[in-house]
């Protein structure tokens, strides 16, 4: 299929007449091998050549760089605050300051790096409102803000009612709190960006080239269809297609996330009296998420919802091409926007999103595998994340001892899914719990007990939801 299908973003990203990277014919060596050219495989590309710009460093991928996840997301760069009890939970405090910290200053780094690099990924500044839709999700936040405040650290600003309402142009926000320093991007346009700065450092990349089989244990081979790579070190930067791997399998459950896209309607905006300026998100389970663009389309997202689970180990092309959630995904912005009414978009899209347990990725080497290391986990925020996981990634193919190697997410893979069948039919079932969940909050109501026993098993997601247990 060819990956323009894959979001608006991409077919605005990827000019028809593109050339594609070659794909791989013979067999090859690297000092380091980076399977996945999205968001992480490409920061981690980039990182390596910073330190050492000589090392020979390789990207395998079996589409197109950024067709993953990361040329298909709603464009929020938001950075580690909204998950920092989870973080204080597995790093203690002065570790997830650290690490909160760093996050919020990656998404000042990523627009640095775009006007340094002359990448025009629509990047502005937009901060995130972090809101409430019913009266069950109003203080979602409330444990998270807290947590910060302890350690003197105040990202998020509290708004009046009032403010959120007049800013979000609905009264369908009933509260909400706000993180100035969350940005947006257009996310293609980043991924072929960075591809374009990767290549200009000399990285070599394969298109068209998938991973088929990992072979070796202390020194990684990669076989493709018609070649292979051996190389000192492999980082797997497959998101969710990486749970072909079993260690992988058992520390993610994968879900979808369903997109539309609008015509360009920047007039029809202001007469609603939506300023169109801010990222903006729900506290619901299954999570509502909102953006404007450049040219003034609305982005619509809606996480979860698409029962298309993955069974087993394969990831495929289950969740690729046109959502089959497009008019769920319709209704769900003319809920929110009463004014604006049903619009017909001009495109809808889905893809997979990598949920751990605790809503924060897992970096280091797989089991048995010294030299191969993984990121996996982002759990709907790695726009701005993977920023780092590249400095990790990177840290930990150079052996370095640093920050970064060190850091509290290079942690063993849990085993915190159980195999399958149970994952697959399970996951249907506390899928299905969480959305009766979501719709009785709407009506104010409570979820009987053994609807809310079986959304406790909810993973993490973009932000905390009341009920949640990590
Ligand atoms: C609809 C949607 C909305 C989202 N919205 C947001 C958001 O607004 N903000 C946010 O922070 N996050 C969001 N996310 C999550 C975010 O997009 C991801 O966390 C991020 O892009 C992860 O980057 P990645 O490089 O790890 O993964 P990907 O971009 O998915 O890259 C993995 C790459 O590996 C390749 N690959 C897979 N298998 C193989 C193989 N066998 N051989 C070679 N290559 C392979 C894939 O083709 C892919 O290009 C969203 C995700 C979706 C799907």
């Amino acid at each position: 299929m060819d990956a323009r299908r894959n979001s608006h973003w991409l077919s605005e990203a990827i000019a028809p007449d593109e050339e594609n990277s070659p794909s791989l014919h013979g067999d090859i060596s690297a000092d380091v091998c980076i399977v996945g050219g999205g968001f992480t495989g490409l920061w981690t590309a980039l990182a390596l050549k910073q330190q050492e710009p000589t090392l020979d460093v390789v990207i395998l991928e079996k589409d197109v760089c950024g067709a993953g996840a990361s040329g298909r997301n709603a464009g929020y760069v938001l950075s580690w605050w909204a998950k920092f009890a989870s973080l204080e939970k597995i790093c203690g405090g002065e570790e997830a300051v650290r690490l909160a910290v760093a996050s919020a200053e990656a998404v000042n780094a990523i627009g640095d790096f775009c006007r340094q690099e002359g990448i025009d990924a629509h990047y502005r500044r937009d901060g995130w409102l972090w809101a409430a839709t019913s009266d069950q999700q109003v203080g979602s936040w409330n444990g998270t803000v807290e947590a910060a405040e302890r350690y003197q650290q105040h990202p998020f600003e509290r708004w009046s009612p009032e403010e959120v309402v007049a800013r979000s142009g609905t009264t369908r926000y009933q509260a909400g709190i706000f993180e100035p320093g969350a940005a947006s991007v257009q996310p293609a346009a980043l991924a072929r960006g960075l591809r374009r700065s990767a290549l200009a450092r000399g990285v070599r990349i394969f298109e068209n080239t998938p991973l088929t089989k990992l072979k070796g244990a202390a020194k990684p081979e990669v076989i493709t269809p018609k070649g292979r790579v051996k190389a000192a070190k492999l980082v797997l930067a497959m998101n969710a297609w990486g749970i072909r791997f079993a260690a992988i399998r058992r520390a993610i459950v994968v879900v979808s996330c369903d997109m539309i896209m609008t015509e360009a309607m920047p007039e029809r905006i202001k007469e609603i009296g939506w300023p169109g300026d801010l990222l903006i998100t729900d506290s619901r389970m299954l999570i509502n998420a909102q953006c404007t663009t450049r040219d003034g389309r609305i982005g619509f997202c809606k996480g979860g919802m698409n029962g298309r689970l993955p069974y087993g180990s394969h990831v495929g092309t289950k969740l690729d091409g046109p959502s089959p959630l497009r008019e769920d995904v319709i209704s769900w912005l003319a809920w929110t926007y009463p004014k604006l009414g049903r619009v017909r978009p001009a495109s809808s899209w889905m893809g997979p999103i990598d949920r751990s347990k605790d809503g924060l990725p897992h970096f280091g080497a797989l089991e048995g595998r010294p030299n191969v290391f993984h990121a996996v986990g982002y759990s709907g925020n790695g726009v701005g994340p993977s920023y780092l996981g590249g400095k990790i990634l990177a840290s930990l193919a150079l052996e370095k001892q640093d920050e970064w190697s060190g850091c509290s997410l290079v942690r063993p893979l849990g085993r915190d899914f159980p195999p399958e069948p149970i994952r697959y039919f399970g996951g249907k079932l506390v899928r299905s719990a969480i959305a009766r969940t979501d719709a009785a909050a709407d009506k104010g109501k409570s979820p009987g007990p053994l609807t809310r026993y079986l959304a406790g098993f909810a993973p993490a997601g973009l932000s905390p939801f009341k009920g949640q247990k990590t």
